[in-house]
């Protein structure tokens, strides 16, 4: 992506929180590949799992852009 449809996708994370990944999938910022794994659309990475000790549940991050997604459920 460029640097300014990259800065406007920092400041929509900043403005909004952090996007479901469900969110992010209707959003067209998330996809999923044949096996239902999570890809970033932008890099067309695997997200990878972390866990957020502040909150219940996972956080799905792409290991390219620094995108992050709270996965819900
Ligand atoms: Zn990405």
């Amino acid at each position: 992506m460029t640097i300014r449809q990259h800065e406007a996708f920092i400041i929509m994370r900043c403005t909004t929180g952090m996007e479901s990944t469900r969110k992010g999938l209707r959003a067209g910022h998330l996809k999923k590949d044949t096996y239902e794994r999570l890809l970033c659309v932008e890099c067309d990475e695997n997200l990878d799992t972390k866990n957020d000790p502040d909150k219940i549940g996972r956080v799905r991050v792409c290991p390219d852009c620094g995108g992050e997604w709270k996965e819900i459920g």
